[in-house]
């Protein structure tokens, strides 16, 4: 994975002397997208509503001030890694310190000195990118691209408050490719790789939800969790990824069932009122995995 090219930042500026926003953005429009707010509320509008890279943000305001609308922002996991600067005139130490304690991650002090300003601004954009680089990598499986167990842990931890709080269901499909040890006996381990990540790429790009989850789970197996999804409406995606990664029609001359490389899946669906943990459904879905498997493989196996 490289790091992706740098695509024009939007700042977000916030003040409520409109002159003191035309400073700022005289000495910042030529190179970014500028946005403006002149109070805190607006200034949360505008941040939910066109996710700014960078935020410059003035203290004293009447009304909500400055420090309330960092602390607003950090609160929230959406627009928490959001970089804040503070542009402020007030120069004491203590001030200073608020603002860093809050989460900002610089602090500058009226009169701005355009120079300064831009320099900052690019050196913590800069920062960011790494920042937003990294987690994505932590995220991801090094051979097929799609998310990793680590992602796949966190994201049922969320979904499942989630469920909890909106009383919806959610719906895991467990897969694991057949015959895959002797796949890789016959062809090797670097066909083998190839052929996870072309079973991976087929069941990511097989789910069409937004808010669904296509992670490797380990070695030859996969998990899709499906939010809002019933156990009937789980079935028909997990047969419809099934007979996906079976008409890719991968060679599988050791497979004693087909030619072809197939997986079989196991679901499971957690439905509201259930006190079940993640650990729970996964085991749920595990358990109809072995029976997939007994069954004769490349086939669905959920509740009966
Ligand atoms: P079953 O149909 O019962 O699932 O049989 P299987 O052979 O698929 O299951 P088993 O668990 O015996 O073998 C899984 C194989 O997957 C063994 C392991 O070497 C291989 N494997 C796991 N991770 C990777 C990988 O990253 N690359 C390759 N090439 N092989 C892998
Ligand atoms: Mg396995
Ligand atoms: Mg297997």
């Amino acid at each position: 994975m490289t790091l992706p090219a740098e695509h024009q930042a939007t700042l977000l500026v916030v003040d409520d002397m409109i002159e003191n926003i035309e400073i700022l953005n005289n000495a910042l429009f030529d190179r970014y997208r500028i946005l403006f707010a002149t109070n805190g509320p607006e200034a949360l509008t505008v941040v939910r509503e066109q996710s700014p890279d960078l935020i410059l943000l003035d203290v004293v305001m009447p009304g909500m001030n400055g420090y309330q609308v960092c602390e607003r922002l950090k609160q929230d996991p959406l627009t928490r890694e959001i970089p804040v600067i503070f542009v402020t005139a007030k120069d004491q130490e203590e001030d200073e310190e608020i603002g860093l304690r809050l989460g900002a991650v610089d602090y500058l002090t009226k009169p701005v000195r355009p120079g300064i300003v831009r320099l900052r601004v690019g050196i913590h954009l800069e920062l960011k990118r790494y920042r937003d680089y990294l987690a994505r990598l932590s995220m991801t499986d090094g051979l097929t691209g799609i998310a990793n167990r680590r992602r796949f842990d966190e994201f049922l931890e969320i979904q499942w408050l989630h469920v909890a709080r909106s009383r919806t269901v959610l719906s895991l499909i467990l897969a694991d490719v057949d015959h895959f040890k002797a796949y890789n006996d016959h062809y090797g381990h670097v066909a083998g790789d190839h052929c996870l990540q072309r079973v991976a790429t087929t069941l990511a790009s097989g789910l069409t939800r937004r808010t669904d989850l296509a992670a490797r789970y380990g070695g030859e197996e996969f998990a899709c969790v499906l939010l809002g999804t019933d156990h009937a409406d789980a079935l028909v995606v997990a047969e419809r990824l099934r007979r996906q990664v079976a008409s890719l029609r991968l060679d599988h001359a050791r497979s004693p069932e087909h030619s072809f490389v197939t997986v079989s899946m196991g679901v499971a669906t957690l439905e509201p009122d259930q006190h079940v943990d993640p650990q729970a459904l996964i085991e749920k879905a595990d358990q109809h995995l072995y029976q997939a498997k007994k069954m004769g493989r490349n086939r669905v196996v959920g509740n009966q």
